[in-house]
Order: C-alpha cells, then sequence, then structure tokens
C-alpha cells in the first residue's frame, strides 16, 4: 500500500527528550468518502490534523472524519 506522509528530522544540535522520536511522519488520510455523500469534506481547501486514537500516527485529510491509513480507523480531525 502507498502512503502519502511528511516526514520532519529533528535538528542534531538541539536536545530532544528521550521519548522523542529522531522522525516524526505525519500521514494523510483519505476522507470518509460515504459520510461527505462522495466528497472531500465540505472545506476540502483546508487541512483538518489529529491523531489517530488507536494507533498514534498523526495524520492530515480534507475533512474532519478520515480514516486512519496505518490502522483504519476513523479518526476525527481539528
Ligand atoms: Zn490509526
Amino acid at each position: 500500500m502507498l502512503v502519502l506522509a511528511e516526514a520532519t528530522r529533528a535538528d542534531a544540535n538541539v536536545p530532544r527528550m528521550p521519548d522523542e522520536p529522531p522522525v516524526t511522519l505525519e500521514m494523510v488520510a483519505w476522507p470518509d468518502r460515504d459520510y461527505y455523500e462522495g466528497g472531500f469534506g465540505p472545506e476540502p481547501d483546508l487541512y483538518e490534523q489529529g491523531t489517530c486514537r488507536t494507533c498514534g500516527v498523526d495524520v492530515t485529510s480534507t475533512a474532519k472524519r478520515a480514516f486512519c491509513p496505518t490502522c483504519g480507523e476513523v479518526c476525527e480531525l481539528t
């Protein structure tokens, strides 16, 4: 499966917390198109962001209600 994601590498010169990963990933979540009657959400020009409650990955989408690309759960984004 292909997943669109943005990876951010932490600055090696900036100290980070022990549990902070060196690279953070934010994945693009596919909007729940059945919920939006086939569309990409009421305001697809705006990006909605959040964290999946099930697997904890950071996700972004065109709609507030979208499927997590990692575990498939519905995410409620803001
Ligand atoms: Zn998930």
